[in-house]
């Protein structure tokens, strides 16, 4: 799938499909490289901000609600189309504050189409991918029963430097921080098909790697576009002095823990940070975000065959969360079998071994339920996000039995 990909482009894929399967594991990055700056758009201003910025353009202040009712209301991202504003100050209106921030290089559907991944180009060449995911489509079986909503996972940064082994945008290495406006484009983007209910970090990125533009872009989605905090994920492998600092943000935010495993001896290898913040205190940072927001927190564990997978560490998982008189009731576990990357050595578990997992973490008291796994085959799901156009008949694994 490397069509709408520059020849450059191309071949840079190429060179990371040969990194990953040649098995290399990349070191940890922390720090994103400095590179250019996205140009300033408006929804990187805070709103005390906004109007400041409208009368320094030279513009009536009164101009500041009338561009928020266009973007973050009605998801317009080109004042050339509002007809509201003097069409001699439309140029200068784009060019000050509404520069064209994400390109679309190509859109991929599965699930009779309603499950959409778009790749991104965003001004200076990175790629970064989301995906958006109705459920409850009348007529559309594969988009599940209930209400009729939709959820939108979206990138934080382009690449990622977790370097966890088994996820193809960790083998890819971190490009760069994606601005505050690169996020919130994601989620105005997706507006224009279906107004998510859902927003989950759960696209390419670390979004506690780049914490102030992710904070910034939660308040424009909550403040300005009105999406409720509730139905905001926030994901991390376990940045703990991010997590404590989220904690103290007074949004009720969800957060979701990327576990993997139970113990340090694996976990320092399926989720390398855990080198510097082991299990133990992983969890007593999800514990004290629940404490200080009430919020149920998530945990994610790819079930990996004959890696993760074992009963003694479905009991291990259910007494390290109950444990240290915690109990069960502040946390969620979500399974979901693992997507193997191209090239990988690793395979999801079997559905035996998946169900006497959950079994035995269900017998600690602890809520579990496996994840579905929408987009698959156009890799859209969780950890195939590479934006790299590598073939999805690579993915061969999918198709084992289990
Ligand atoms: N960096 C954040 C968010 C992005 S990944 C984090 O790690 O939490 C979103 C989720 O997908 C994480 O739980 C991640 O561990 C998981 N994931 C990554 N690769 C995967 C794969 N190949 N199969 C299943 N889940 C995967």
């Amino acid at each position: 799938m490397t069509e709408g990909l520059t020849a450059a482009e191309v071949a840079k894929a190429a060179e990371l499909d040969a990194h990953v399967r040649a098995g290399r594991v990349l070191p940890l990055r922390l720090d994103a490289p400095r590179r250019g700056k996205p140009p300033r758009h408006w929804a990187d201003l805070a709103p005390d901000e906004r109007r400041p910025a409208v009368a320094e353009a030279g513009l009536p202040a009164f101009r500041a609600a009338q561009f928020d009712a266009h973007y973050f209301g009605r998801s317009e991202d080109d004042p050339a189309a509002w007809t509201d504003l003097p069409a001699s100050a439309r140029d200068a209106v784009a060019s000050a504050f509404f520069p064209p921030l994400l390109s679309g290089v190509r859109e991929q559907t599965a699930d009779e189409g309603t499950t959409v991944k778009t790749l991104w180009r965003l001004f200076d060449g990175a790629l970064v991918e989301s995906v958006l995911m109705e459920y409850g489509v009348p007529g559309r079986a594969s988009s599940g029963s209930g209400r009729r909503r939709a959820t939108l996972c979206l990138s934080s940064q382009a690449g990622c430097g977790m370097a966890c082994p088994f996820c193809a945008t960790g083998q890819g290495g971190l490009e760069r921080n994606l601005s505050t406006a690169e996020i919130v484009a994601q989620v105005v983007a997706a507006a224009r098909r279906v107004r998510p209910s859902n927003v989950v970090f759960m696209g390419m990125g670390e979004p506690m790697a780049n914490y102030k533009a992710v904070i910034a872009a939660i308040r424009r989605m909550v403040d300005d576009i009105g999406l409720s905090a509730r139905g905001i994920t926030v994901s991390t492998v376990g940045l703990v002095p991010r997590m404590r600092a989220l904690a103290a943000e007074g949004l009720p935010l969800t957060l979701a823990v990327s576990l993997h495993a139970p113990d340090d001896e694996l976990r320092d290898t399926l989720v390398p940070i855990n080198t510097r913040f082991p299990v133990a205190e992983v969890v007593d940072a999800a514990y004290a975000y629940f404490e200080a927001t009430g919020r149920r927190v998530s945990i994610e564990y790819a079930l990996i065959r004959d890696i993760n997978d074992q009963a003694w560490r479905a009991d291990a998982l259910g007494a390290l969360l109950s444990g240290h008189g915690r109990g069960a009731g502040w946390v969620h576990v979500n399974p979901i079998p693992l997507n193997p990357t191209p090239g990988s050595k690793w395979t999801a578990s079997r559905r035996a071994d998946e169900h006497e997992f959950v079994r035995r973490l269900h017998a600690h008291g602890i809520a579990a339920t496996v994840r579905d796994t929408r987009g698959r085959e156009i890799d859209g799901a969780c950890g195939q996000l590479a934006a790299r156009g590598a073939p999805s008949s690579d993915v061969t694994a999918q198709s084992q039995p289990r």
